[in-house]
């Protein structure tokens, strides 16, 4: 999969912005300290390894790790996309108990890379009459994170300074989050999958699942004050899902049809 063609136009922009500011004010304080600002990569590393270990304390001690013996339904999953993907290795992958949270997150330290499921979304997206899709997409997601670089430690390093200015570092974060949608879509080939599984997040609730209509959860948008919905969208790391709902929607079509309806067979 080449990933620089789903990217999303906004993290190609942002991601161009974030990465020549960044240079720029390493190279000022590299000049400025006589390199020695390089001295502190030795206590951010050692506090990444420190951190890493007391992680892995937490995960493996307390979370069901996924893999060949442990629902090995989830791991097949996770090996399909890992190497659709072209990752070199497969993220460790684990189901946290989240007390009614539902979310899933990556994660990375300086070279292990996690993905953390939330037991109730898990529960939530895998419905026993086979909805895989919903889930797949989901850790497809989170898989993309790690894809496309949203995770690489020295790329974020070199970001750092220029997602510190206010705004930005949110534009950044919020554009990755609709390349990681983009990914997710393509690789579960489930257009309707992939919608659902985004406002089943809204939602919460299992029991709507059949019963969720698209387009008036998209309309819901023109009902999001104008000048409030900005305010607040300008501080958050993720767009609102109503947003998320729509570009999925519109990526979709701009699709061949054998694409959005794998059921679809291309003449
Ligand atoms: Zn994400």
């Amino acid at each position: 999969m080449n990933i620089s063609e789903i990217r999303h136009p906004k993290e190609a922009l942002y991601r161009t912005i974030c990465l020549i500011v960044g240079s720029l004010i390493w190279l000022a304080l590299l000049l400025g300290t006589y390199f020695f600002i390089l001295i502190f990569l030795i206590p951010i590393a050692i506090s990444l390894w420190i951190a890493e270990k007391f992680f892995q304390v937490s995960v493996y001690g307390n979370a069901v790790n996924v893999n060949s013996k442990q629902y090995p339904a989830i791991d097949t999953i996770a090996k399909e996309f890992t190497a659709s993907l072209d990752l070199k290795k497969q993220p460790e992958i684990f189901v946290v108990n989240s007390q009614g949270m539902t979310n899933a997150l990556a994660i990375k330290f300086l070279s292990g890379k996690y993905v953390l499921l939330y037991s109730d979304l898990v529960d939530l997206l895998w419905q026993k009459d086979n909805k895989e899709d919903q889930l797949r997409f989901v850790i497809a997601h989170e898989l993309a994170h790690h894809a496309a670089g949203h995770m690489n430690f020295w790329t974020n390093l070199i970001m750092k300074p220029a997602k510190l200015i206010p705004f930005l570092g949110a534009a950044y974060n919020r554009s990755c989050e609709l390349t990681s949608d983009r990914i997710a879509a393509e690789l579960v080939k489930n257009q309707k999958a992939s919608i659902d599984a985004l406002i089943a997040l809204a939602s919460g609730s299992a029991s709507l699942f059949d019963l969720t209509d698209k387009v008036a959860f998209i309309e819901q948008e023109n009902r999001v004050p104008s000048g409030f919905g900005f305010i607040q969208e300008v501080g958050s790391s993720h767009p609102r899902m109503t947003k998320r709902v729509m570009a999925v929607n519109e990526y979709g079509h701009s699709k061949p049809a054998a694409v959005r309806n794998p059921n679809v067979q291309a003449a």
